[in-house]
């Protein structure tokens, strides 16, 4: 078996890759041992927002070139499904239930504002006028009014199928390695045989240090386990994502509000916890003490692909042929279209639409070369 392409990993970076490098005109194979979008992908919240989750500087300029591409990215990838992906605007809302993080979240607004970023400042009126259901001890918020959401579980499925529409073919089953001969990538050792491919990109996220062959330094990547609980509330108690400084809730439009998340060094220990239920449940409760009453109907737990400075690893490795779509850690949906579009032209030897310099595997080693 060959292809132009092999991606390791369908998550939402491997997918993602896949259709770019497919509607190229490349011969794509996608190599996933579970069932495409299983792990990370489909158990995250869906959170599209640069304001919380990056400071200002080169990371943030990367999550917004993503979070701008989202809107056209889920009509396309709608279009090529037949599948809706959940994309919601609204804007996310951080805010703050106590008077010690009422400070931090005025410093944090300033800085933001000084960088141009646009911010909104609500008192707790007229963060409670927005989102009612907040707890009426709610001091003030940031409101990113630009910020959105998406359902990862219908994206991971979408986009599965809109790569497979637009070329991808995909294949189920295990990566032992990436095979290299005369100083380049050749194509992978697989659990059905060797599979010959000129270039290689590896998008296994949490797992991606398994995969031999790569040359990333240990402690490249490692799995930040994130518990989730889900709540029914019936109406929809909350319309838009709202963080405050212990985690997240993010409403979906038929009532559910997933509460998240927890951070835990565990390792691949994918269970949910008795104190991590107890963590997202009473954020969620101070937040929005009308939860105390709504069922909770599922629970989950996954793995972030995290890197030591907490960004993703993106572009070329150092052997010819290898390239990197990985290391996404919290953010991994938010980047999926910006990931799609600058992987894929680094495979073909184009033009990035970003610099991808910040984000190359290079930086990890201790003399910033990559091993
Ligand atoms: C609880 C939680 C909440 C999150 N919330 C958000 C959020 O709100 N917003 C946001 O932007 N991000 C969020 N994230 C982060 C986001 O989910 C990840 O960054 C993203 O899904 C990573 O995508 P991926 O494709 O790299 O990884 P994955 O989805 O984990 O995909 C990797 C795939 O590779 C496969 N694989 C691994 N090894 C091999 C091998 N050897 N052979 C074949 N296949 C292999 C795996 O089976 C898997 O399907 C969250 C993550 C978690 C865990």
């Amino acid at each position: 078996m060959n292809a132009d392409v092999v991606l390791v990993g369908a998550g939402l970076q491997g997918c993602g890759v896949a259709l770019r490098l497919a509607q190229a005109g490349r011969s794509v194979l996608v190599l996933e041992r579970s069932i495409p979008g299983a792990e990370a992908s489909s158990a995250a919240g869906g959170i599209l927002s640069p304001g919380v989750e990056a400071e200002p500087g080169p990371f943030h300029h990367l999550c917004m070139e993503s979070l701008g591409r989202w809107s056209d990215f889920a009509a396309e990838v709608e279009r090529l499904s037949g599948s809706w992906v959940g994309f919601r605007g609204g804007g996310t809302l951080e805010v703050s239930v106590d008077d010690r993080f009422t400070p931090v979240l005025a410093g944090r607004a300033a800085a933001l504002e000084r960088a141009g970023v646009a911010v909104e400042i609500l008192d707790g009126d007229a963060a409670r006028r927005l989102e009612p259901g907040l707890s009426p001890e709610t001091r003030g918020a940031i409101w990113f009014p630009g910020e959105a959401s998406v359902d990862p579980r219908l994206l991971g499925r979408a986009l599965h199928v809109a790569a497979s529409r637009a070329g991808a073919r995909f294949l189920q089953g295990q990566v032992r390695g990436i095979a290299v001969e005369g100083g380049r990538v050749v194509g992978v050792d697989h659990e059905t045989g060797r599979i010959d491919a000129g270039a290689v990109v590896l998008a296994a996220g949490a797992w991606s240090l398994q995969v031999a062959g790569h040359d990333l330094p240990a402690g490249a990547v490692r799995p930040v386990r994130g518990q989730i609980a889900v709540l029914d509330t019936r109406p929809p108690l909350l319309s838009r994502v709202v963080f405050t400084d212990k985690g997240y809730l993010v409403p979906r439009p038929d009532g559910r509000i997933l509460c998240g998340s927890t951070m835990e060094e565990a390792g691949f220990e994918k269970v949910v916890t008795a104190g991590g239920l107890l963590h997202v449940l009473q954020l969620a409760v101070e937040a929005a003490p009308g939860l105390a009453t709504a069922p909770v109907v599922e629970s989950w737990s996954n793995f972030r692909p995290a890197t030591p400075d907490g960004l993703p690893i993106l572009g070329p490795g150092r052997i010819p042929g290898l390239f990197y779509a990985t290391g996404h850690y919290r953010n991994g949906v938010l980047l999926t279209p910006v990931t799609a579009d600058a992987v894929s032209a680094a495979v073909l030897g184009r033009a990035t639409p970003v610099d991808l310099a910040p984000f190359g595997p290079g930086r990890l080693s201790p003399r910033g070369a990559a091993r």
